[in-house]
C-alpha cells in the first residue's frame, strides 16, 4: 500500500516574472509581500516602514498610489528602498502612469474599479515599455458590478472570468508580463478560486485572503487558504492581510513558508541598502564581507550595511546593528543609535566584533557602552555630506516634475 505524502505537491508550472531583481513564478522561491500603511507622501516614514517590513520577511513591498503626492513619494521612496516596490492603483489610471514615471517596478490594477479599457490599455502598453509587471488584483469585494450580475455573486468563475477579461485588454497591446490574484475574504470562495485560476492561466498566482481581520482570527483564515493552496502546489507570492502592524504579516508569511518547506530558515538575518546616488561606499561589495565574516558564526541578529550616514542608520533603525558608511569612515549603530564610528577600512572587523559581543552581552549592554562622542561625529559628518551633495542625489526632483506633468496633461485632456 502507498503512503500518502508528507511533502507539499509540487509546485504547479507558471511563467516567471520578474519585479526588479526579485523573480516570481517558474521555479523562483514563493515571495512574501506585505503592503505599508503610511502616507506614502510621508518618504521618510514609509521607509522606515519598508525596511523593517523587509527585515521581517517581505520580498516585494507594495504602497498605495492614491494621489499625485503619493506618486511624488514614490519617486524618492523607490531608489532607497530595499526591495522591490509595487503601486496599488485604484479607480485613476492616471496615477497608474505616474507611478511608472517614479520608477515603481510593479504594478498592482484593480479591475473592479479601473473599468475603462483605452485607459487599462494605455497603462498596459506604458508598463511593457518599460518592462514593468502588473497584478491583475481581482477582489470580491470591489468585483465588476456586470460580472456580479451575471454570475449572481462574487463566485469563483465571476472572479476568474473579472481576470481573464483584463488579460484579453492586456494581450490586443501584446503585454503578458503579469501576476494574478483572486483574492476574497471567505476562504472556501477564495480557495475555490485560486484552484479554478490556476487551472485557467499560466501566469503566476499572488495568494491572499482579503480583509482577513486582526490576529489571531486574521492569521488563521490566512494560513488556511494560502496554506490549504501552497500545499497543493498552487500560488508563486503570498500576502496575508491583517489589520494589524503590516510587520506582523511579512514575519507570517515568512513563517508560513518556512514552516512549508518553501524557503529555507534563517540564522543571521544580513539585510543591505541597494545602494542610490548617496551611497558613499560599493555596497555590494561590503556587504558580501560582512556576509562572508558573519554567516559561519550563526548569529541569530539582524545587522544592516547601508550605502551613506546621512539616510542608513534611520533607514535601518529597526536591525539590532548597522553600519553605514560616510566620509571614508564607518558609523556603527545599534537599534539606530550611533554607538562608534571607525575608520573605513576597519567597519567590517567592527562590525563583526560588535556583533559577537552583542549576542554575549545583549543590547542594554552594549547600548551602555557606546562611546560617547560617537553621535557628535556622526551628526558632523551627516552635515558635511548633506552640505557637500545636496538634498536630491537621486534626481528625485526630475520624477517629480514628470510626474506633475503626466497627472496635469491627464487633468487638462479631462
Ligand atoms: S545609499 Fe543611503 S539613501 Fe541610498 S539607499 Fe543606501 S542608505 Fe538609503
Amino acid at each position: 500500500m502507498s503512503r500518502p505524502p508528507v511533502i507539499a505537491a509540487a509546485r504547479r508550472p507558471t511563467r516567471q516574472i520578474r519585479l526588479g531583481p526579485v523573480l516570481v513564478g517558474g521555479d523562483a522561491p514563493v515571495t512574501v509581500q506585505s503592503m505599508t500603511t503610511t502616507k506614502t507622501a510621508d518618504v521618510e516614514g514609509t521607509l522606515s516602514q519598508i525596511y523593517a517590513l523587509a527585515a521581517a520577511g517581505a520580498d516585494i513591498v507594495r504602497c498605495t498610489c492614491n494621489e499625485e503626492e503619493a506618486a511624488e513619494g514614490l519617486a524618492h521612496i523607490v531608489p532607497r528602498a530595499p526591495v522591490p516596490i509595487v503601486a496599488d492603483i485604484h479607480f485613476h489610471h492616471e496615477m497608474a502612469l505616474a507611478a511608472l514615471e517614479a520608477g515603481v517596478q510593479g504594478l498592482r490594477l484593480n479591475p473592479g474599479n479601473l473599468r475603462k479599457e483605452a485607459e487599462i490599455k494605455q497603462v498596459a502598453e506604458e508598463a511593457k515599455a518599460r518592462g514593468v509587471p502588473i497584478r491583475i488584483g481581482v477582489n470580491a469585494g470591489s468585483l465588476h458590478p456586470d460580472l456580479y450580475k451575471r454570475y449572481g455573486g462574487a463566485t469563483p468563475e465571476a472572479l476568474v472570468e473579472s481576470a481573464r477579461m483584463e488579460l484579453a485588454y492586456f494581450a490586443e497591446v501584446g503585454f503578458e508580463d503579469v501576476k494574478i490574484s483572486v483574492k476574497a475574504s471567505s476562504v472556501p470562495l477564495m480557495i475555490a478560486a485560486y484552484r479554478l485560476a490556476s487551472e485557467t492561466f499560466d501566469h503566476p498566482l499572488h495568494l491572499g485572503v482579503t480583509e482577513a481581520g486582526p490576529p489571531p482570527g486574521g492569521l488563521i483564515k490566512g494560513t488556511a487558504g494560502i496554506g490549504t493552496l501552497l500545499a497543493e502546489g498552487i500560488g508563486d507570492t503570498i500576502r496575508y492581510s491583517l489589520t494589524a502592524d503590516p510587520v506582523e504579516e511579512a514575519r507570517a508569511g515568512r513563517q508560513l513558508l518556512e514552516a512549508l518547506g518553501l524557503r529555507e530558515r534563517r540564522g543571521l538575518d544580513l539585510i543591505a541598502c541597494p545602494s542610490c546616488g548617496r551611497a558613499e561606499i560599493d555596497v555590494i561589495g561590503v556587504a558580501r564581507a560582512v556576509q562572508e565574516a558573519l554567516e559561519a558564526r550563526e548569529l541569530p541578529i539582524q545587522v544592516a550595511v547601508m550605502g551613506c550616514v546621512v539616510n542608513g542608520p534611520g533607514e535601518a533603525r529597526e536591525a539590532d546593528l548597522g553600519i553605514a558608511a560616510g566620509r571614508r569612515r564607518g558609523h556603527l549603530f545599534i537599534k539606530g543609535k550611533i554607538v562608534r564610528v571607525v575608520p573605513e577600512e576597519e567597519m567590517v572587523a567592527a562590525l563583526v566584533e560588535e556583533a559577537e559581543r552583542l549576542v554575549a552581552e545583549g543590547i542594554e549592554a552594549r547600548l551602555a557602552a557606546a562611546d560617547d562622542r560617537a553621535e557628535a561625529e556622526a551628526e558632523a559628518d551627516r552635515r558635511a555630506l548633506f552640505e557637500a551633495r545636496g538634498a536630491d542625489v537621486n534626481h528625485s526632483s526630475e520624477k517629480v516634475e514628470l510626474i506633475r506633468r503626466v497627472v496635469h496633461e491627464h487633468d487638462a485632456g479631462g
